[in-house]
């Protein structure tokens, strides 16, 4: 398949260990592109948070459940002079400002009018000249906001159907000049051909602004599948203090790869409890249509053996 044919992707941040619900994100991020003839690609999101080997960590983690990709790993530090040249480009057609707000600023300034609720007030968005050189005085560097020309987008999701949201003047370039994940993410989505992307639905309402900055650089917008997040007992997003939530804490206590995985296929409808499986099979089974739309509430009894107490 050519470099070019259409592809869907994992794009992990290498903080740490990848737990069950990333993990099963994963399986079905891997079983939407390969049921569809498309690639499959790895990325590694690792601007910012990263932990010193969590990617060779996760690398693993994700082989060892049998999922597989097209190489190579792509780490998105080794694409900033992509994502410069393209707030440069941003910049030199006018569709960029300069930010010196800070966080606080933002939460204190009265919204501006029709504005969505949470949206960038606008503060910095249309400084005069020698406004802009008093605050650049203040010896604050800026970040780089993008110049939002609607208040909203829509996006089609698979499983939330159509969906519209609130796209501001989002920042692109962060000011400590990191480029922004809203930006990166759609740099390589569409440097990738990127045109499916299935991820945890905690970020659906980040995909109109992604959708929208893609069509501004001449993208089209991805298809999305936002999938269920997996819970704790107590409706929590799952995190490390729920206990043996990774590979390796789970090994430890016993439970294998291959049960992890059975037990995400079982969550997903896609296996009886218990049921040996592997990702070929699973493949087999897919319809996305049938897939659970609730969250995947996970407790430490799923992995009491069967029979046991
Ligand atoms: N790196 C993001 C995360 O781990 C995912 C970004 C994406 O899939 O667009 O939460």
């Amino acid at each position: 398949m050519s470099a070019t044919a259409p592809a869907g992707r994992f794009a992990p941040s290498p903080s740490g260990e990848l737990h069950v619900g990333n993990l099963r994100t994963a399986v079905l991020a891997w079983l939407f592109a390969r049921t569809t003839g498309r690639r499959f690609l790895l990325r590694m999101e690792d601007l910012d948070r990263t932990a010193v080997g969590a990617d060779a960590g996760q690398i693993a983690d994700l082989r060892a459940l049998g999922i597989d990709w097209d190489p190579p790993v792509i780490y998105q530090t080794t694409r900033r002079e992509s994502y410069r040249a393209i707030v440069e480009e941003l910049r030199d057609e006018g569709r960029t400002f300069e930010c010196f707000c800070t966080r606080r600023e933002i939460l204190e300034a009265p919204s501006a009018p029709h504005a969505p609720q949470g949206a960038y007030p606008g503060t910095c968005r249309d400084l005069t000249d020698a406004q802009r050189a008093e605050r650049q005085a203040s010896g604050r560097p800026p970040a780089i906001r993008i110049r939002a020309d609607v208040t909203t987008f829509e996006v089609h999701d698979v499983l939330h159907g159509d969906y519209r949201g609130m796209v501001d003047d989002f920042v692109i370039c962060r000011n400590d000049g990191t480029p922004a994940y809203n930006l990166a993410v759609v740099v390589d989505d569409a440097a990738e051909s990127i045109d499916q992307v299935v991820r945890g639905d905690d970020l659906l309402s980040s995909a109109p602004r992604q959708a929208w900055l893609a069509t501004v650089i001449g993208a089209s917008p991805p298809t999305y599948a936002h999938v269920p997040m997996v819970l704790n007992a107590d409706h929590v997003r799952l995190s490390k203090r729920d206990g043996a939530v990774t590979l390796a804490d789970l090994a430890a206590d016993g439970v294998s790869p291959t049960t992890v995985l059975s037990h995400i296929a079982h969550s997903l409808d896609l296996a009886a409890r218990d049921e040996f499986v592997d990702l070929d099979l699973l493949a087999r089974r897919f319809d996305p249509d049938a897939l659970p739309r609730e969250p995947w509430i996970l407790t430490a009894s799923e992995w009491a053996s069967p029979g046991a107490g």
